[in-house]
């Protein structure tokens, strides 16, 4: 498909510098976890990625199991990049990850070399890259040494298969032990991808003081609690949404108790105040935090990622809201 981006697309985005690395991030990415599998339109799935970069979002992150099944959101990542945007390609940050189960057996999972190595070898050819600019391991293993895996990273990055490599889900002690690793071997380490939103702020006790230390950047995921920080839920469960696709197991309807419900309603209230639906504010409030580069995104339609990437018109909170959101949570 003929796709000619717009000419505009960089003039509304804010671009943040990662870390202390020579890349910027959009203050917006945009991820390929759910709505990019089998059960998904590849026309809705195209239309998506249009609109993400022509409103300048120019980061768009994967994972080797991202589906469902596994593999098919990299599959239809890369047919898309192949047909739509291929003049692009260097106006792109793509990344990918492993560290969860990808295939049978004891090299399909966790974080050794061998897994690895192989999992990006196929992500590359799934989305027909000759590399990616990001690689995270996705979670830390329990078993493997952590210098096994950090060396992983580091091969990974000398053979050009990434540029620069992130970890995810690593906690506070984690990560400083593996910065102490990739530090003396010179790998290019300068982002963490991390939970974060405002009903999970863990990452705040720790974490984002070694990733600030170190010059590391931190993407937060699930800015909006998959859906549950908008005002999507507030009358009930859409059957179209991810609370209701049997497919999708990560959101449910115990997740939205009237506990949580009452939560979002005061939190919508306030953001109704400030001018901003809910998703914006929540968006706005996780781009507050220090570390935080970019706020990553998922989306089943356009015009979610339309509303989202407003939420840049007001990133201020006065301090007597900031109380407010506080009080809401505790
Ligand atoms: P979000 O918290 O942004 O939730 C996205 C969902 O919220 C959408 O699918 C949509 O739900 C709903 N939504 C988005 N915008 C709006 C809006 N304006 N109004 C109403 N509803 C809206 O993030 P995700 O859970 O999708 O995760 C984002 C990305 O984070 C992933 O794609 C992945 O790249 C990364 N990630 C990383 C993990 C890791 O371990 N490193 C783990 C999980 C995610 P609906 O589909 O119902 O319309």
């Amino acid at each position: 498909m003929q796709y000619i981006a717009k000419v505009r697309r960089y003039h509304e985005m804010t671009y943040n510098r990662c870390g202390r690395s020579g890349i910027k991030l959009p203050a917006i990415s945009f991820g390929l976890w759910n709505n990019f599998g089998c059960e998904d339109a590849i026309a809705n799935q195209r239309r998506m990625l249009m609109k993400a970069f022509d409103l300048g979002i120019t980061h768009f992150d994967l994972a080797n199991n991202y589906g469902p099944p596994p593999g098919i959101a990299e599959r239809n990542f890369g047919r898309i990049l192949k047909e739509t945007f291929s003049a692009y390609r260097d106006e792109m940050i793509i990344s990918t990850k492993a560290g969860y189960r990808m295939w049978d057996g004891p090299y399909g999972d966790w974080g050794s070399r061998k897994y690895l190595i192989s999992s990006l070898d196929q992500s590359l050819q799934r989305m027909g890259l000759d590399y990616v600019d990001i690689f995270y391991h996705h979670r830390p293993d329990p078993e493997t040494p952590l210098e096994e895996t950090m060396a992983a990273l580091d091969h990974i990055v000398r053979q050009g298969k990434a540029l620069y490599v992130g970890i995810s889900n690593y906690n506070a002690e984690q990560t400083k032990q593996a910065v102490k690793i990739l530090e003396q071997q010179k790998t290019p380490f300068i982002i963490h991808q991390a939970a974060y939103s405002m009903l999970d702020r863990s990452i705040e006790s720790g974490l984002t003081d070694v990733l600030e230390e170190h010059g590391v950047g931190c993407i937060a995921y699930v800015p909006l609690a998959q859906g549950l920080l908008t005002n999507k839920y507030l009358n009930g469960i859409p059957k179209d949404s991810r609370a209701a696709k049997e497919y999708i197991p990560f959101l449910n309807s115990k997740d939205i108790s009237s506990d949580v419900l009452q939560k979002i309603k005061r939190l919508n209230d306030l953001a109704l105040s400030r001018g901003q639906s809910l998703a914006q504010m929540a968006l706005a409030w996780v781009l507050q935090e220090k570390t935080v580069v970019s706020a990553l995104i998922g989306a089943s339609r356009v015009s979610q990622i339309e509303e989202n990437v407003k939420a840049l018109q007001n990133l201020t909170f006065t301090e007597e809201e900031l109380k407010v959101i506080d009080d809401v949570l505790i």
